[in-house]
């Protein structure tokens, strides 16, 4: 059973005379870690944008053919019910920060979830140590490095239990050095979670010097091709 499914899926944006994405026909199975692939303009945030349901509640316009998430038709699930399925570790990290310290930060995104103090605190700590954050509990996020703040937005979407962890561009700001780093945490979230990570990345290098079981490669808003690295690289 996938998590997430399109099949000979549409979008058209409002404001768009053709449709940004066309014939997406794709199965994301549970544990996978998929890399979305493509040249800037082909498509990826839009089709990352469907998958955490910023389209339709934030990005309008027509869709056809089907998506499910979570096996749920996401245009009748609120975006906040859509988000405990898959967990969005955006690359602007400022705009999401509104606690006064990284513990509020994490913690903000649970507050939704009934539970008292001290087990809060608790799942903020936990979340926070698999990151390699829990040094920081205490900083202001507004003073973290890029890959620091990225390491305490991983954090909060851990700590919400989503199956799907989609990373809008993980290396768009980080240098070299951390985005080696962070691309070293993503794996081992990974292995340890046992959880879906998607990740829209048009940054080759670093990316491939990691195993993925497959990659999706889109072009003018469609895939172009899907397969292990093996099979992607040697079609060229
Ligand atoms: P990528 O992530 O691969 O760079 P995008 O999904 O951002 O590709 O963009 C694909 C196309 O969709 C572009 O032509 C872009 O202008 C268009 N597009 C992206 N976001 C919007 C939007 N919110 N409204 C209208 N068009 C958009
Ligand atoms: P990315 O592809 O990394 O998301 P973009 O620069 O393509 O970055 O898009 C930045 C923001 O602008 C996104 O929220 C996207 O949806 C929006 N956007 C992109 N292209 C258009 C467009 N043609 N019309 C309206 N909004 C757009």
């Amino acid at each position: 059973q996938p998590i997430i499914s399109f099949q000979q899926y549409e979008f058209k944006y409002k404001n768009q005379s053709e449709p940004t994405l066309k014939d997406i026909t794709l199965d994301i199975y549970p544990g996978e870690k998929i890399w979305i692939a493509g040249p800037s303009g082909s498509g990826k945030s839009t089709l990352a944008h469907c998958m955490n349901g910023l389209i339709p509640f934030t990005y309008g316009g027509e869709a056809t053919g089907s998506l499910r998430i979570g096996g749920q038709n996401p245009a009748e699930r609120s975006i906040f019910e859509l988000s405990r399925v898959v967990g969005t570790i955006l690359q602007d990290q400022d705009a999401q920060f509104v606690g006064l310290n990284v513990a509020e930060d994490v913690a903000f995104v649970l507050e939704n979830k009934a539970m008292d103090r001290p087990q809060m605190k608790q799942e903020v700590e936990t979340a926070l140590n698999l990151v390699g954050m829990l040094d920081y509990i205490e900083h202001s996020p507004h003073e973290l490095s890029g890959g620091q703040k990225q390491h305490v937005s991983l954090a909060g979407v851990l700590s919400t239990d989503a199956e799907v962890l989609l990373f809008d561009e993980p290396l768009a700001n980080l240098d070299p050095a951390s985005g080696r780093k962070a691309m070293q945490l993503i794996d081992d979230i990974h292995r340890k979670s046992g959880k879906t990570v998607i990740m829209i990345e048009h940054r080759a290098e670093d990316v491939l010097q990691q195993a993925v079981d497959r990659i999706v490669l889109m072009n003018e808003g469609r895939i172009v091709s899907v397969g292990t690295p093996d099979e992607i690289l040697s079609s060229g």
